[in-house]
């Protein structure tokens, strides 16, 4: 995906003017509009966007609109901005659904569209089209209206899109978001963003079964380069199921470290506390990468208690894997490779645990981190509910998981909780439980 920076044009930027009234256009999402100003418009795939994320994330809009009923003050707009079409942009880099804008015969067809109309209809100042989604810088000219212009850019591209791929129904999303653009300073922030967008790019495709990004590569094996000193001390590697997660029920390779400085009241991998081997980083990696298994999850005990831990996922990132790690969230998790989605506990009062969170951690979690809370109780349950809008972790990471502690809690329990209270959180059982007996190791 690259950015295109359009040929210096002789009508002069118009920044939103204060003074001047601003309209509003009626649909799901507020548009707000001003005469003769520059807009910076995204609009997205149909599937760029998890469904239940996307109905989170519309619950929380509708709540905020109703609350903040029309004409709207420039600080609510700000605040608009920032809560919903920035964070959905956010979620949009993270490279979610089909991503068909991805292929080259695809994107050029948004771009003959977004060219079609520039210098009579509107002003093109700047665009980029990424593999879900398409960021444009455009200011209306005469009598013509952003509304009209979006719709004619989606219309015709879904049109040629749709035929060149022989498929149908809608491609992109039906409203998109636009955003008016105050001053020259905000003018430079986006051209830098747009020009940047491309390299937020993670560098591993997606996968048009899952549509989560990077399961699908199959790359070359590569010859691992640990110094022969690098060790871990490893407890098992297996190969099972996903049981707990967003990646549940994927095909997964487990890399089970030894050794946890936890001791948590329900915890079910005690034998991983002290047994294991010490064996060497390169032997570690060829015995994953000969499961020819796309998906890797580092666990434990506490996978971040050893630091070679670190040079091993990045080598396994590197490989074309998608890595994942699970930690007790008692450990700094800054230093992790980036490419890593980390799927880190906040450990409840029943855990006996709970004053080991390291709350330093939430500031480095991201939009492809999950955050999981084990329940054994409503006392859990009423803290885990003030966690999650405390840090508002449900704008920060990709999903809350709420699980209950095997045997100890009715899960019904729990999701009458969650209903009852809205929680922005996903439930989930832990699945292996279910498909093997509770206490089996190695699955
Ligand atoms: S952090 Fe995990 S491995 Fe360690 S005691 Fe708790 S549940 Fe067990």
């Amino acid at each position: 995906m690259s950015s295109e920076k359009r040929p210096e044009v002789a009508s002069p930027v118009n920044f939103f003017d204060p003074k001047e009234p601003v309209g509003f256009v009626a649909g799901n999402l507020p548009h707000w509009r001003q005469e003769g100003v520059c807009y910076f418009v995204t609009f997205q795939l149909a599937d760029s966007m998890p469904q239940e994320k996307l109905k989170l994330w519309l619950a929380e809009r509708d709540r905020w609109l109703l609350e903040h009923p029309e004409p709207h003050s420039e600080e609510e707009r700000k605040e608009y901005y920032e809560r919903f079409p920035k964070r959905f942009q956010d979620w949009l880099d993270a490279g979610y659904g089909s991503c068909v804008l991805a292929g080259e015969t695809e994107k050029a067809f948004v771009e003959a569209a977004l060219k079609h109309f520039d210098g009579d209809r509107y002003v093109l100042r700047e665009f980029v089209v990424m593999p879900n989604h398409v960021h444009v810088l455009v200011s209306p000219l005469g009598d013509n209206r952003l509304s009209a212009i979006v719709k004619s850019w989606k219309t015709y591209s879904a049109l040629q899109i749709n035929r060149a791929l022989g498929r149908s129904g809608s491609l992109w999303q039906k409203e998109s978001f636009d955003h008016i653009v105050c001053n020259p300073e905000q003018m430079e922030k986006i051209r830098r963003y747009i020009e940047h967008n491309p390299k937020a790019l993670v560098d591993t495709p997606v996968d048009a079964t899952s549509g989560r990004v990077a399961l699908s590569e199959k790359r070359p094996e590569v010859a691992s380069t640990f110094a022969a000193t690098l060790s871990l001390k490893i407890n098992e590697v297996y190969l099972s199921v996903q049981g707990e997660s967003t990646w549940a029920g994927l095909p997964c390779v487990f890399v089970r470290l030894t050794a946890c400085d936890l001791r948590c009241t329900y915890c079910d991998t005690e034998y991983a506390f002290f047994e294991g081997k010490k064996r060497p980083l390169a032997e570690i990696f060829a015995e994953v990468q000969a499961f020819d298994c796309p998906l890797v999850e580092i666990t434990g005990g506490e996978p971040l208690l050893q630091k070679n831990v670190l040079p091993l996922m990045t080598a396994l990132c590197d490989a074309g894997r998608t890595v994942l790690i699970e930690t007790s969230g008692a450990h700094d998790i800054s230093r992790i490779d980036p490419r890593v989605h980390r799927i880190m506990d906040l450990k409840t009062p029943s855990s006996g645990e709970c004053a080991r969170n390291l709350y330093a951690n939430i500031d480095h979690l991201g939009p492809g981190d999950e955050v999981k809370f084990v329940l054994g109780s409503r006392e859990d349950y009423e803290w885990t509910r003030g966690q999650i809008h405390e840090h508002r972790l449900a704008d920060r990471v990709a999903a809350v998981l709420l699980s209950p502690v095997f045997g100890k809690i009715d899960p019904r329990d729990i999701v009458d909780w969650m209903l009852e209270d809205k929680v922005p959180a996903r439930f989930q059982l832990q699945m292996h439980k279910f498909i093997w007996e509770p206490r089996a190791r190695g699955v």
